[in-house]
């Protein structure tokens, strides 16, 4: 029989742990061919999570799961569920049921044609300001441009992988991690799902842009390479402040004439050229911040705790 696995990062899920937990065992009973396995990574809860799966593990022994001694992300939360997962084949999801379980039997049946990656796409992007969503347009440009792999635009983390894909994912020991764009590095047999992306059933998204900016503060204090990226963003205000000033004086200069003749251009020159070199070690910076973190070869997390009877 194979089996399949079900990956699912957690972290503060209190709240959704008891909704999300029927709604998968409703799959595994219905889907009786399989054998199921569902693995949580709690990625550092300070909630209720972790005592709630063990609780969920003590009913219910198709259940394991790993317990990271921090909250390292959700990128590395999955890294080190890539690591665990026994199936031959393994549907990652959140825990906020977003991502709806009634798609995976569709995904088993791709699976079954010889797919290795069914993917779910979303239809619509759900609620979002007009200015993210412009950003969001940009950054998919960007890779698309300078990437020689194609870039999945709208497409999460929801999907099925064949054993032969966690394998690959296993082998991409980064520590800053862009998941997303390394399914589709891979490669491999890909199809696509299309489906309807809610909202989340309760609790609240763990990503905010202010929890975010306390988080980068917090960093900088102890171990980032942060204030390489201050160097790019001062470069770029540098070099906007030096265009709006050629443009100021320009206009000055047409209407009420010059008084030391070349002023204008030297100013604007050195102000604009300071500003690109700014940008440009700034740039520099960004990559040698991460090479700095990559030669570390810290391991990409540590577990504190896991179920009895899980092995590598
Ligand atoms: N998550 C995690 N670690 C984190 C943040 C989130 O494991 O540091 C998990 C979270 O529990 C959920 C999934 O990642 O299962 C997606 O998180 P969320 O719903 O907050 O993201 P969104 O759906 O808003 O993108
Ligand atoms: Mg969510």
């Amino acid at each position: 029989m194979k089996k399949v696995s079900i990956l699912i990062p957690a972290y503060n899920e209190e709240k959704t742990l008891p909704l999300l937990y029927p709604e998968l065992k409703k799959l595994m009973d219905y889907e009786k061919n399989y054998e199921w396995e569902i693995l949580f990574v709690n990625d550092g809860s300070q909630d209720n999570s972790l005592n709630m799966i063990k609780a969920l593990r003590a009913a219910d022994k198709r259940i394991n799961f790993i317990s990271l001694s921090r909250n390292f992300g959700k990128e590395i939360a999955m890294l080190a569920g890539f690591d665990y997962v026994t199936g031959d084949c393994m549907v990652i999801m959140d825990a906020d049921l977003q991502d709806p379980p009634s798609l995976i039997p569709q995904m088993l049946e791709y699976w079954e044609q010889g797919y290795d990656d069914v993917y779910a796409k979303r239809a619509n992007r759900g609620k979002e300001s007009w200015i993210r969503k412009q950003f969001s347009l940009l950054f998919y440009k960007i890779l698309e441009t300078t990437t020689r792999f194609e870039v999945l635009q709208n497409v999460g983390d929801f999907r099925l992988l064949d054993r032969c894909c966690i394998d690959a994912l296993k082998q991409i020991r980064e520590s800053e991690r862009y998941t997303k764009g390394m399914f589709c590095w891979i490669g491999y047999n890909k199809k696509e799902i299309i489906f309807n992306r809610g909202d989340r059933i309760a609790g609240v998204s763990n990503w905010n842009f202010r929890s975010l900016f306390n988080l980068a503060i917090e960093g900088i204090t102890s171990f980032t390479t942060a204030p390489l990226r201050f160097a790019s963003i001062i470069g770029s205000i540098i070099a906007f402040t030096a265009f709006i000033a050629a443009l100021f004086y320009f206009f000055k200069t047409i209407i009420f004439g010059e008084s030391v003749r070349g002023f204008t251009t030297l100013i604007v020159v050195v102000l604009f050229l300071g500003g690109i070199q700014l940008l440009c070690i700034g740039i520099l910076g960004e990559y040698i911040g991460r090479i700095f973190n990559e030669t570390k070869q810290r391991p990409p997390y540590l577990i504190r705790e896991h179920n009895e009877k899980i092995v590598k």
